[in-house]
């Protein structure tokens, strides 16, 4: 018999944002936690940097909404960049009051500074500022009565009450795959979150974990929500290359305190792309690595610290030097081997102040929506800011209907009498690198038409493939992520294709000029209609 569970508010994703939105929930309503692998398992555990808030009497509101305008390519929206900054502070005082234990000096919290931001305004946790707020979120949320945590339990699409048929669409909640049990359970609840993080995984190379598919933004999509401005992927520029280096950082420090990026023969190219040498942006940088890589069909080139001493190294970079020594890499004496790797993805779901999307009952939080913050570049440590803002604001919204009846329809359960095991596991491990590969060589830092062209023809021919598959056979969580895979990677094609002109993120050859209008790219999916 199909498990049926009910709640007030289902939460999907126990992330910065999944978490901090379910405890502010939790004064009021029950709710459910999912994550699809363990609690700790997204990108803010991966978050070392910190927080961007305007914290030091020095530092203004106007300065930081400002810089975070000025990061995003003119097309931030001006009323979500106001929204997030003023709501700041207040998102900092509340996860001190969680327990976060942030970095102090002598008579207060510490702030550092980072790329594009005109003070301090950066708090953390020494180096390790997510798992140090996720670690006391979890503990706060599992010590909840009236929050329950599902580790294991993937979502597999949405329920709306249009799909059942039913008139006065809304979201009632979502099919989950229990990973341990092999079953697919219901989930009632008038509310439903998408915490679900980003879809960075959608390319080769990235920081993020394996998780990063997409799942939220795939199954909006499907559901009948807008997704906005998916062209702006963020690349990190130097990720450790290795065959058991997953998703390992290089620090952009390395290259503030001297660091050569260095061609595979071993000579330094920075200064043909730009005068500021390995000091240029982020987004330079990765271009130019992009470029050369591509020029020589090299697989990375190389970033050089070993004319610094061993002391130096060994006290600036204690975490790199471990992590490479483990691998054989002695950086004291060697370079590194580096790629750029996708980081972010500043699309998402199309949401409001309130983190409502286009159906009722269904919001957006954290890296899946689109609020309109970050533009056509994130402005560093905004995003945890983000997921902290939008979690309050949609806790207060859901609050405010929770008095509203709940939806009693008789949801169907999981019908799998027509699918069999698959004896052709092949297909989702081999679609799974197709998507990647073509993803990084086709859509990657730097797009010509011609080569969105031809991932379009490919993405198009895999999803009939995917979703010929996925009706014939069982679930697994491997299938569920390749078929959100490849509908994510089809709306940041889609989304590159639209965007004639270079801004912010979203390079092109074709058209290397910013065009004179800063627009947004949205999608519209063909069962999309006006509640
Ligand atoms: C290496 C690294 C360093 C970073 N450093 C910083 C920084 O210093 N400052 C900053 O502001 N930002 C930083 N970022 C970005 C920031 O960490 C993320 O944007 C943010 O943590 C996203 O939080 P989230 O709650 O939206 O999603 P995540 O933390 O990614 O959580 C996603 C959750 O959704 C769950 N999930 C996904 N799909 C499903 C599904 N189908 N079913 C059930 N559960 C699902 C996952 O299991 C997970 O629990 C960094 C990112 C990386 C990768």
């Amino acid at each position: 018999m199909t498990q049926h569970y009910h709640y007030d508010a289902l939460i999907i994703g126990s992330g910065a944002a999944g978490l901090s939105m379910a405890l502010h929930l939790a004064q009021n309503a029950r709710v459910a936690v999912l994550s699809k692998r363990e609690l700790k398992s997204g990108s803010t555990w991966l978050a070392q940097g910190g927080i961007a808030a305007v914290l030091d009497t020095e530092d203004s509101t106007q300065a930081h909404i400002e810089d975070t305008m000025s990061a995003g390519g003119n097309l931030s929206h001006k009323d979500a960049v106001e929204f997030t900054v003023e709501h700041g502070k207040e998102s900092i005082d509340w996860l001190i009051e969680q327990g976060v234990p942030f970095t102090q000096d002598s008579d207060d919290y510490h702030l550092t500074k980072e790329g594009g931001h005109s003070h301090r305004r950066i708090i953390h946790s020494a180096d390790a500022t997510g798992k140090a707020l996720q670690q006391t979120l979890i503990e706060k949320a599992k010590a909840s009565e009236n929050i329950d945590l599902f580790e294991h339990h993937i979502a597999v699409d949405l329920i709306t009450r249009k799909k059942l048929g039913l008139a006065h669409n809304r979201c009632v909640g979502a099919y989950i795959l229990n990973d341990e049990t092999g079953h697919v359970e219901v989930f009632q609840a008038p509310h439903v979150v998408l915490a679900t993080g980003g879809a960075s995984k959608a390319y080769l190379y990235t920081s993020n974990s394996d998780g990063a598919t997409g799942d939220g933004i795939a199954m909006a999509w499907r559901a009948g929500c807008r997704v906005g401005n998916m062209e702006f992927n963020q690349f990190h520029p130097t990720c450790l290359y290795h065959p058991q280096a997953k998703s390992f950082l290089i620090t952009e420090a390395v290259r503030g305190e001297g660091g050569k990026l260095l061609l595979p023969d071993g000579q330094p190219f920075m200064h043909n792309f730009d005068k500021r040498g390995e000091l240029a942006p982020r987004d330079i940088v990765a271009r130019a690595i992009d470029h050369e890589m591509k020029r020589l069909g090299s697989d990375c080139l190389f970033l050089d610290i070993s004319h610094k001493s061993k002391e130096f190294i060994k006290s600036h970079f204690p975490t790199i030097y471990k992590r490479c020594k483990s691998l054989g890499i002695d950086i004291t004496k060697e370079p590194i081997p580096v790629v750029p790797a996708a980081h972010y993805t500043c699309g998402g779901v199309v949401t409001d102040e309130k983190g409502r999307s286009d159906i009722p009952g269904l919001y957006a939080i954290g890296e899946t929506s689109f609020t309109g913050l970050h533009g056509a570049n994130r402005l560093a440590s905004n995003s945890l800011l983000e997921c902290l803002v939008y979690a309050k604001s949609a806790s207060d919204d859901v609050v405010q209907s929770l008095t509203a009846p709940l939806d009693e329809s008789i949801i169907p359960a999981w019908d799998e009498s027509q699918v069999t095991n698959s004896d052709e596991d092949v297909i989702i491990s081999h679609n799974w690198d197709e998507i990647r590969r073509f993803m990084w060589d086709y859509v990657g830092i730097v797009r010509t038409t011609k080569r969105l062209q031809r991932a379009k023809h490919r993405i198009d021919l895999l999803q009939q493939e995917i979703s010929e598959y996925y009706s014939n056979y069982k679930i697994s969580n491997d299938l569920l992520e390749l078929r959100n895979l490849a509908v994510v990677a089809d709306l940041i094609i889609r989304s590159a294709m639209l965007r004639q002109e270079s801004r912010g993120l979203h390079y092109t050859l074709d058209f290397p000029e910013q065009g004179p209008e800063a627009l947004d790219t949205i999608l519209t999916p063909i069962n999309f209609h006006w509640n």
